[in-house]
C-alpha cells in the first residue's frame, strides 16, 4: 500500500463506480467493492478491487464508504434497512457520487450524522468516459474537514472537485447547472430548427452564434446539428456522449426541487417534461442532443390549425 493509502468500502460498481473503484485501486488504495450483480464484482477484480461479501461487510473495514447508486431510495435504504452504517466503525467518512435528490442527500447526512458517521455528497459530471480516465468534476455538499479528507480520494477519479456548502450542495449544484444545460439545449435547438425554416445554413448560424451572444456548451461543444463541431454526437448518428435519460433524471430531481420550493420556473419544468418524453421514446438510447430531431418533426402551428386558412 502506498503512503496515505486508505482502505475504502465501494458500493455500486456500475458504469461509474466500477472504473471509479478500480482508479482508486489501481493508485494504491485498498478498495473493497460490493454490488448486487456478481458479474459486475467478477469485473472489479481483475482491477484490484477485493470482492466484499455484501455492503455491511465492506464498510466494516473500510475508512471511508463511497456509494455509486442509481437513487437516492438505493442510498436510504443501503445505510438503513441494509446495514451499512450499523456496520461501520464510528466516525467512518460516508461519500455518496449518486446523482439523487437534494431531499434524500439531507436525509443520507442526517442519517450518517445520527449512526455516529461523517458524510458528504459528491456528485459527478463526466460520464463514463471521465470515470474511466479519472478525470470527472466532482460537486460537495459537507463540513469542511469531511471535504479535505475526500479531497486525496476525489482527486484520484476526478481532475476538479469544488465544495459548494453544507448537506445537500453538492446535489443543489449538479440539478442547477443541469437544468441551465437541458433549457440551453433545447434552446440551440429550436434556434437550428427555425434557422432551417428561414433557409439559414448550420454553418452559417453556428459560425454568428458560437462567437455572438448565443454562445454556450451546448451550442459550441455538444452542436446538436451534424457538421459544425466535428465531434459533437450528432456526427455519430447520436450516440452518447451524454445519455437522453440520465438528463431526463437530472432534471426530473430539479423539477422535484423546484416545486418542493415553490419555485416559478416554466423553462426548468418545461424541459423536464420535454426529456421525460424524448428519454421514453426515440432518445432511449441516444444523446440528449438528439432533441432536435423532435423539435423538427413535431406539427408546425400551421398543421395544428393556428392561422390555417378555415375554407
Ligand atoms: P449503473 O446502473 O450502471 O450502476 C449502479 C449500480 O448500483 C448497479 O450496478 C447496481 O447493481 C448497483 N446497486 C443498486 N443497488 C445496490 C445495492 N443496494 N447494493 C449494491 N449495489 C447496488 O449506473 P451508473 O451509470 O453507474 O450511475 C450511477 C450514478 O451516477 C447515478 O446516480 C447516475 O445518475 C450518476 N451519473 C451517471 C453518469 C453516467 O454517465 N452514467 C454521469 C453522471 C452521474
Amino acid at each position: 500500500m502506498v503512503n496515505g493509502a486508505r482502505t475504502i468500502g465501494f458500493v455500486g460498481l456500475g458504469h461509474m463506480g466500477g472504473p471509479m473503484a478500480a482508479n482508486l485501486a489501481k493508485a494504491g488504495h485498498r478498495v473493497l467493492g460490493y454490488d448486487l450483480l456478481p458479474e459486475l464484482l467478477d469485473a472489479a477484480a481483475g482491477s484490484g478491487v477485493e470482492a466484499a461479501g455484501s455492503a455491511a461487510e465492506a464498510a466494516a473495514a473500510a475508512d471511508v464508504v463511497i456509494t455509486m447508486l442509481p437513487a437516492g431510495r438505493h442510498v436510504l435504504s443501503l445505510y438503513g434497512q441494509e446495514g451499512v452504517l450499523a456496520a461501520a466503525r464510528p466516525g467512518t467518512l460516508f461519500i455518496d457520487c449518486s446523482t439523487i435528490d437534494v431531499t434524500d442527500a439531507r436525509g443520507a447526512h442526517q442519517a450518517a450524522i445520527a449512526a455516529g458517521m461523517r458524510a458528504l455528497d459528491a456528485p459527478v459530471s463526466g460520464g463514463v468516459v471521465g470515470a474511466e480516465a479519472g478525470s470527472l468534476t466532482f460537486m460537495a455538499g459537507g463540513g469542511h474537514a469531511e471535504f479535505a479528507e475526500a479531497e486525496p480520494l476525489l482527486s484520484v477519479m476526478g481532475d476538479k472537485a469544488v465544495h459548494c456548502g453544507g448537506p445537500g450542495a453538492g446535489q443543489a449544484a449538479k440539478i442547477c447547472n443541469n437544468m441551465i444545460l437541458g433549457i440551453s439545449m433545447i434552446a440551440v435547438s429550436e434556434a437550428f430548427v427555425l434557422g432551417e425554416s428561414l433557409g439559414l445554413s448550420h454553418q452559417a448560424l453556428y459560425d454568428v452564434a458560437s462567437t455572438a451572444s448565443g454562445q454556450c456548451w451546448a451550442l459550441s461543444v455538444n452542436c446538436p446539428v451534424p457538421g459544425p463541431v466535428p465531434d459533437s454526437p450528432a456526427n455519430r448518428a447520436y450516440r452518447p456522449g451524454f445519455a437522453a435519460p440520465l438528463m431526463a433524471k437530472d432534471l426530473g430531481l430539479a423539477a422535484n426541487a423546484l416545486h418542493a420550493g415553490g419555485i416559478d420556473a416554466p423553462l426548468g419544468l418545461k424541459a423536464a417534461e420535454l426529456y421525460a418524453a424524448y428519454a421514453q421514446g426515440a432518445g432511449a438510447e441516444r444523446d440528449f442532443s438528439g432533441i432536435v430531431d423532435t423539435i423538427r418533426q413535431r406539427p408546425t402551428t400551421r398543421d395544428q390549425g393556428n392561422g390555417a386558412d378555415p375554407t
